[in-house]
């Protein structure tokens, strides 16, 4: 039986592992991070590891349940914007350190599973950057000479090799630096880590308004409860845009879906996870439970009710795309779903005080790499806090 869900595959695999209470009453805190997807629950996790005691994590949704939820997560170090591009839009230094550090993001995420003892693992697979057009191929190599150039352990796959995979492509970049995660179920983890750490988590509370004193921030929510607190840090991903004066990101609707369960993973998905360099570009991973998860398709998001009505349309079109590309492997369609990204004109994320005189920050872990953006974040978040440099802050600064 087909199974058809516009939820997505990760929200009915895992279901509500954990529920957090709402607000009920005001209170103080020190730092209060808005927003609980993978992005405030690794923020959530620097800050109690660097010995911040009142820490409260807040959500308008259950935990989890922003894009999150929605999130294909593959894990690999290449932005959006190949690497030879970003050097001309942001220079040598700012290219090649973030290319270095979603590398190294990777690695750290790795850590982290395993350190919390996550239920959902990391898996570490081979990253196949691939063309199916001449002009794509030629915009490859030239992006495989500036990795090579730039110290990137990379391998060069002819059509040939990539066709014995089962591919059918005109040559790709291989790196072993990829991983995949269940981004839903590492975030729970990591939520109920935290809370048992001592983290306060509240769900299903929504920040209408932060109003600045010389007290300190007055958060005020959709309750009518208000919440002091010294610092406050938006983890609130492309909602983000309602709140921010710049215009920083150009939202997209993305769609997704994930096959039914092989009885083993073809040989082809067992350690590789494939990417296009087409626009809009598409994407293949498989999963522990020996699926296949496919995304692409990008449009432009004009609203939810717009997007939630092409993931019919769109499911056929990414099978189709899928069968084109790999025709030996049947890929039956079992789960579909919608999801809002948004790229950024640099393809890096935004990290920060927008106004530097406020002690509101932000972590947007924006476009293909969010989650890797994310986990870099963590880095830069105690140092925003202190109000001291780090070259993330200065990366990555909002009116860049
Ligand atoms: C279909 C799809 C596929 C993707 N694939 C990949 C991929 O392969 N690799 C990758 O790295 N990234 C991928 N991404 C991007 C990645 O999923 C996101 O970057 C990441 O999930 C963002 O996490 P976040 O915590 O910042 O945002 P979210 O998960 O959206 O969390 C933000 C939270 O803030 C809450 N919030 C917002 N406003 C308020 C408020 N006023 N008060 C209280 N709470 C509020 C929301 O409810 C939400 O839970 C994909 C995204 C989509 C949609």
């Amino acid at each position: 039986m087909k199974l058809r869900s516009n939820h997505p595959f990760w929200l009915v695999k895992n279901a509500l592992l954990e529920s957090y209470p709402s607000a009920d009453k005001s209170f103080s805190t020190e730092i209060l991070i808005v927003g609980a997807g993978i992005t405030g629950a690794l923020i959530a996790y620097e800050l109690l590891n660097s010995g911040y005691k009142e820490v409260v994590l807040i959500d308008k949704r259950d935990v989890a349940n922003g894009s999150t939820a929605a999130s294909t997560a593959m894990l690999q170090y290449e932005i959006d914007i190949p690497l030879y591009q970003l050097i001309e839009k942001r220079g040598l230094t700012t290219a090649v350190t973030s290319y270095k550090e979603c590398e190294k993001a990777i690695t750290t995420l790795k850590s982290i599973t395993r350190k919390i003892k996550s239920t959902t693992p990391f898996q570490k697979k081979r990253s196949i950057y691939f063309s199916t057009s001449r002009k794509g191929l030629r915009l490859l190599q030239k992006e495989f000479q500036a990795r090579i150039d730039h110290g990137f352990n990379v391998r060069w796959v002819n059509d040939d090799e990539l066709k014995s995979w089962g591919l059918i492509a005109l040559g790709a970049i291989e790196s072993a630096s990829g991983g995949v995660i269940d981004t839903y179920g590492i975030a729970l983890n990591l939520i109920k880590y935290n809370s048992d750490k001592g983290l306060k988590v509240l769900d299903r509370t929504e920040i209408t308004n932060l109003k600045h004193t010389d007290d300190g921030i007055t958060a005020e929510t959709s309750r009518g409860i208000n919440i002091q607190c010294k610092q406050v840090i938006n983890c609130t991903g492309y909602e983000s845009t309602a709140w921010l004066k710049e215009d920083i990101v150009k939202l997209k609707n993305t769609f997704a879906i994930a096959s039914e369960a092989f009885n083993a993973l073809p040989e082809a998905f067992k350690d590789k996870i494939y990417w296009d360099n087409s626009s809009p570009y598409f994407y293949f991973r498989g999963t522990e439970d020996n699926r296949i998860v496919m995304g692409g398709g990008d449009v432009n998001f004009k609203n939810t009710a717009a997007r939630d009505a092409l993931i019919d349309k769109k499911e056929k079109m990414l099978v189709k795309k899928f069968h084109q590309l790999f025709p030996d492997i049947q890929f039956k369609s079992d789960y579909a779903w919608a999801g809002t990204f948004g790229e950024t004109a640099d393809g890096l994320p935004y990290m920060g005080r927008p106004d530097p005189l406020k002690n509101e920050h932000y972590v947007l872990g924006f476009g293909g790499n969010g989650i890797t953006f994310s986990v870099m974040g963590m880095q830069a978040i105690v140092p925003s806090l202190l109000n001291e440099p780090h070259p993330f802050l200065e990366y990555y600064k909002f009116n860049r």
